[in-house]
């Protein structure tokens, strides 16, 4: 038995003053809790951070969207001004978990949470994430879920999150505030590679607390945005190759801005603006969207088990990229009913 201390803080103030000697944030818990009862992590003490006032989700006065830290999963993908101007940022939120987790997991959880790789769960099993120095069991053990691009020797786990995706391509900002003061994390620079510390998933320092996501202006992608997921099974299962793709598509049919950025195959959602770039001055035709699958996947090597995910990422990115142009689909209204 672990004693863990637990206190919930009235203002963020408060719950930085707590944030020392191993203690953990904690709103939803969905994953944390997991991490915990697994004896996975260990933390000394719990801070509570559900009355701190972060579950706003409003516009920001030079355009954007502010999402809370403690706001739902499942209150920003129904939220009207998330399925309004951020439509990917909905789907992907809708493909992952199920109607029970998004209601009860956070945003700011969601950047936090870990890699579902099964070695880092099992403490009987070597794994440098979880204990580092100790080895990793995924090099030459299973490896159908893990990274094909931007691995390390030491680590080739992959980041689980749908949400993530989305929000890389969208370019959010990551507002976080600690006893120094506030400052603000592009996405992109928000999650880490392994490299030789695989234990560190961001770039976030120990007691620093993610307060709001910024979403700038999107309204150019509205039209033609699309997250592709691919997995095991139907529902509540971790993606294996997902794409989140938005096109800014001129009357004239020539593509005048493109993101793209891919999930289940790296450490971090995978971004690279020279794919994008491919694509840009160019009709959004076949020809020009393999050609940016193939730059986006310059580099991917498997691990043998997972080879297959490399030819099945190429052709999600020109399927989401197909999607993307055919029209941005809102899939809300049926999931609600469900969830309701
Ligand atoms: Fe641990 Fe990473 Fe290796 Fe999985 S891939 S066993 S998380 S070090």
């Amino acid at each position: 038995m672990n004693p863990i201390a637990y206190f919930r803080a009235a203002d963020a103030a408060e719950a930085l003053a707590h944030a020392s000697g191993g203690a953990r944030f904690i709103a939803g818990g969905t994953n944390l809790l997991d991490l915990m009862k697994e004896f996975v992590m260990r933390p000394a003490a719990l801070i509570d951070i559900n009355n701190l006032s972060l579950a706003e989700i409003a516009p920001l006065a030079g355009g954007g969207l502010r999402l809370g830290a403690t706001a739902r999963n499942a209150d920003t993908a129904y939220h009207p001004l998330v399925r309004e101007s951020y439509p990917l940022l909905t789907a992907a939120i809708l493909a992952g978990a199920s109607p029970q987790i998004r209601n009860m997991a956070s945003n700011g959880g969601n950047l936090l949470q870990r890699t579902r790789c099964h070695y880092f769960y099992d403490i009987g099993t070597p794994c440098n994430k979880r204990l580092p120095g100790s080895g990793c069991s995924a090099v030459g053990g299973l490896t159908r879920q893990h990274a094909i691009l931007g691995g390390s020797p030491q680590c080739i786990a992959t980041h689980p999150s749908d949400m993530c995706v989305a929000l890389a391509a969208l370019g959010a900002i990551v507002h976080a505030r600690s006893a120094a003061g506030e400052r603000q994390i592009a996405f992109a620079d928000f999650h880490r590679l392994p490299d030789d510390r695989p234990e560190q998933d961001t770039t976030l320092a120990s007691g620093e607390l993610i307060t709001h996501i910024e979403l700038p202006p999107a309204s150019q992608f509205a039209a033609h945005s699309a997250y592709l997921k691919i997995r095991d099974r139907a529902s509540y299962a971790f993606a294996l190759v997902s794409v989140a793709a938005m096109l800014d598509i001129g009357d004239d049919g020539v593509v005048r801005e493109a993101r793209l950025a891919l999930g289940g195959v790296a450490h971090k959602p995978w971004r690279l603006p020279a794919a994008e770039a491919l694509l840009v001055g160019h009709p959004a035709d076949a020809a020009h969207f393999a050609a940016a699958a193939d730059a986006l996947l310059v580099g991917a090597q498997g691990q043998g088990e997972n080879n297959f995910k490399i030819p099945l990422a190429r052709r999600a990115v020109v399927r989401a990229l197909e999607q993307a142009v055919a029209g941005t689909h809102d899939n809300t209204r049926s999931e609600r009913d469900r969830a309701d």
